[in-house]
């Protein structure tokens, strides 16, 4: 789950990472008072979306008076912002944070991670702030410093200082940064975090560490034991069609192509989503049934996939093992009923009574194009999302 970043800063400055003074806002006129309240000479407006790059999308901008701050809230409230993080459609701004202006001097840049390798949460930081990490990771890799923590000790202030010294962080701005640091990893670790990045992290002129970015991802199977993160859950930033399928308990992610999959076990899921790519098709979606499937559920997921006015196709893959063929049939048959099925469907199943199923589906009059092995499932529906079914 994703948060907004004044939501990721109030999580640092409880942990004593140093944060700018900010209110959120949800109106130009609430912009107005917060700015009013901070005082100035100087503002930032920022677009909250849960998504980076905003700067460069004209979705931060910074005031040097009350009615400049009025002029880029109403600028940017309501605007659709598009990010390298948004995709083309851009993600409507339906919050803001005004925010005392920095003076920076420096933007430096510092994230942790769970590494599956080193099973530590990794602190990477570089000199090279502000601007994408990924493309100094790849022109200039050895500006990327990172230390694997170990978690019966946290991190050290040995670690912190090294790290911090390699960024260019002067002698003086060391207990300060020290203090950030520390802060966000215990963040981190207290809240279940799968990624917590402060982008741009800044040296003040009077060398002052303030964290001016705060993104933070928390892992949704952590989710039940931290009732304050999930209260920052804000669906208006979340894809409708995978907050319908967490209705319903169903593994569902939304992708640009145009064939619906739906699949039960995530291996399986992935596997079709390859052939379908193998033989020239682009998936619509990734969706994950679940073992315990039931005839709504799978009425339910052929509904969402539907609701995707792009649909040209739908592959439905069964393997049944502890889930039967037949209640996946008696699933397709009915949803297939309920909602008037305009498009195309491939069915291919395996395993706990198949041949029950498949006679379900001869039977039940729809037109179901059938198919036996996976590359004939994947040509079958590639074919009929080109319109030649
Ligand atoms: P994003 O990463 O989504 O573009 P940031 O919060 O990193 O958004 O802001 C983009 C840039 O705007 C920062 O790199 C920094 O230069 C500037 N900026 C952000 N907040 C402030 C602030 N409070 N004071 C001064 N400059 C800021
Ligand atoms: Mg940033």
């Amino acid at each position: 789950m994703k948060i907004h970043e004044y939501q990721g800063k109030e999580i640092l400055r409880k942990f004593g990472v140093t944060v700018p003074r900010g209110i959120p806002c949800m109106s130009v006129d609430e912009a107005v008072k917060a700015a009013e309240e901070l005082g100035g000479p100087v503002w930032v407006v920022k677009a909250q979306i849960h998504a980076g790059g905003r700067g460069k999308g004209g979705g931060v901008k910074v005031a040097k008076s009350i009615e400049q701050v009025k002029e880029y809230a109403e600028q940017i409230m309501g605007m659709q912002l598009i990010t390298h993080q948004t995709g083309p459609e851009g993600q409507k701004v339906r919050r803001l944070l005004i925010e005392e202006g920095a003076d920076i001097k420096k933007e430096l840049y510092v994230s942790l991670v769970t590494d599956r390798v080193t099973q530590k949460v990794v602190l990477m930081a570089s000199s090279e702030g502000g601007m994408d990490i990924e493309e100094v990771a790849h022109s200039n890799p050895e500006k990327i410093h990172s230390i694997a923590i170990d978690p019966a000790v946290g991190l050290t202030d040995a670690e912190a200082d090294d790290i911090s010294t390699k960024i260019g962080i002067p002698a003086e701005s060391l207990p300060e940064a020290r203090q950030n640091l520390k802060g966000l990893y215990q963040a981190y670790w207290d809240t279940d975090s799968s990624l917590a990045e402060i982008n741009p992290l800044i040296l003040t002129g009077n060398g002052k560490v303030i964290a001016l970015d705060a993104k933070f991802n928390f892992d949704a199977n952590a989710l039940f034991r931290q009732p304050e993160i999930m209260a920052y859950r804000d669906i208006d930033e979340e894809d409708p069609a995978e907050v319908e399928a967490s209705k319903f308990d169903l593994a569902y992610i939304s992708l640009d192509g145009n064939i619906g999959c739906l699949v039960n076990g995530a291996g399986l899921a992935m596997a079709t989503m390859d052939t379908i790519k193998l033989f020239g098709g682009e998936p619509a979606n990734f969706l994950d049934v679940g073992g315990g499937a039931t005839a709504e559920k799978v009425t339910e997921a052929f509904k969402i996939m539907l609701k995707n006015p792009g649909l040209k196709a739908i592959l439905v893959n069964i393997f049944g093992g502890i889930m039967r063929c037949d209640v996946i049939a008696e699933g397709v048959i009915t949803a297939s009923k309920a909602v008037s099925l305009q498009v195309p469907l491939v069915v291919r199943m395996k395993g706990t009574n198949e041949d029950l199923g498949k006679k379900m589906l001869a039977d039940s009059g729809l037109p179901i194009i059938a198919a036996d092995t996976m590359e004939d499932a994947a040509k079958a529906v590639v074919a009929a999302a080109a319109g030649n079914a």
